[in-house]
């Protein structure tokens, strides 16, 4: 039978937010440099305060300005009148026990919506995972944090917040070295917010993350991945498969009904031929869905001769979804091993912390519903 075609609506602009005032004053955090110097240069100040002012939000984390000491008095009084450095406070956290992985959860300091995001330690150095978007309407089958549905977008400077605010939990002299964004929601659905924060968080100025150390993962949204193509930034995307047919990625992945298999494969194939870079396909193991060996052969057909990377990530079990449950190893193992017989590259994520409800949006549902009562 033909799949029907979903609609993707298009948000309207009070869900699209390009900045949200808070208490009534401007966030400075989502602003470029050459924005906040354009509001000083207003002001009578020389250009070079806007400098300052960047490392101070960027950099620094300062959440006040009076204790912005390089700045004049009257200018700190001046911007604490009409301006807030920051826009997002930490509402709560869980620390996994056994790895160096911490989850936050994030209010966004204009409407109090909240967001996921996490802070791991690795040997290679500390990444911190971003959510774009409040909630999500992707209506991933085995997701938490789409089971409210999408609240809205992210700004630039609520995404580059949650940056901010980890960095700051790190001991002197350590920083985030890379970022996924990879939290709850769609990024390619909020594009121009997205690639406004990438370039924020890039900046040397401020938290100085190389482009190429900051992943972009997708549920395979074939025109934002066509258009990032285009950006020119060396950037990582990652692109989430979970499926190798469209009638188990359709079940799995409700976008599949817009964006099929062979249409997300051929975006991958175009992203990498342009811009010279290996495409990650994700892939979350569910046991007995999508984690049979049939299944992996069916994958590596599909991927053969391209330049890609596979991600298999063991399930995280969410409460929510009991019907889906974590593989054992031994069956991961057989997965892992089909593919790279076919000659696939292949990793299978390490546990990062399955005792701090790791899988993305749990603990922001379990908080919104003890505020709901
Ligand atoms: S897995 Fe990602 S894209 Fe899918 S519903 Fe969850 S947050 Fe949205």
């Amino acid at each position: 039978m033909p799949q029907t075609r979903m609609e993707l609506p298009v948000l309207p602009a009070s869900r699209n937010p390009r900045e949200l005032p808070v208490d009534g004053k401007v966030p400075l955090v989502g602003k470029t440099r050459e924005e906040l110097a354009a509001l000083l240069t207003e002001w009578g100040e020389p250009a070079y305060r806007a400098t300052q002012l960047f490392q101070w939000i960027y950099q620094k984390g300062a959440r006040e300005f009076s204790g912005m000491t390089n700045l004049p008095l009257a200018l700190r009084q001046r911007l604490a009148e009409v301006a807030v450095p920051g826009c997002a406070a930490e509402e709560m956290r869980q620390r996994a026990a056994t790895t160096r992985t911490t989850k936050f959860l994030f209010r966004l300091l204009a409407d109090g919506a909240l967001v996921e995001s996490v802070l791991m330690g690795h040997n290679y150095g500390w990444s911190a995972c971003l959510s774009t978007q409040v909630g999500c309407r992707m209506g991933c089958a085995f997701c938490a944090s789409t089971l409210g549905g999408l609240v809205r977008n992210l700004t630039p400077g609520e995404i580059v917040d949650q940056a901010i605010l980890m960095q700051k939990e790190l001991p002197p002299g350590q920083r985030i070295g890379h970022v996924v964004l990879m939290g709850s929601g769609e990024p390619l659905e909020n594009y121009d917010n997205v690639l406004k924060a990438i370039r924020l968080l890039h900046d040397p100025g401020g938290l100085n993350i190389g482009y190429r150390h900051i992943t972009l993962s997708t549920a395979g949204l074939v025109p934002g991945i066509r258009r990032l193509a285009a950006e020119g930034l060396p950037i990582t995307l990652a692109v989430s498969l979970h499926a190798p047919n469209d009638e188990l990625r359709s079940r799995l992945m409700p976008v599949n009904r817009l964006w099929p298999v062979a249409e997300v494969v051929a975006a991958v194939r175009e992203y990498a031929e342009r811009t010279g870079r290996r495409v990650t396909i994700e892939y979350i193991l569910i046991e007995a869905v999508n984690d049979t060996p049939e299944l992996a052969a069916e994958l590596a057909r599909l991927l053969a001769g391209m330049l890609v990377h596979v991600n298999l990530i063991p399930m995280n079990p969410v409460a929510e979804r009991p019907q889906f449950r974590r593989p054992g190893p031994e069956r991961v193992r057989r997965f892992a091993e089909v593919l790279e017989r076919y000659g696939i590259s292949t990793t299978v994520r390490r546990e990062m912390g399955g005792e701090i409800e790791a899988a993305c949006g749990q603990l922001r549902n379990r908080v919104v519903r003890r505020h709901r009562g």
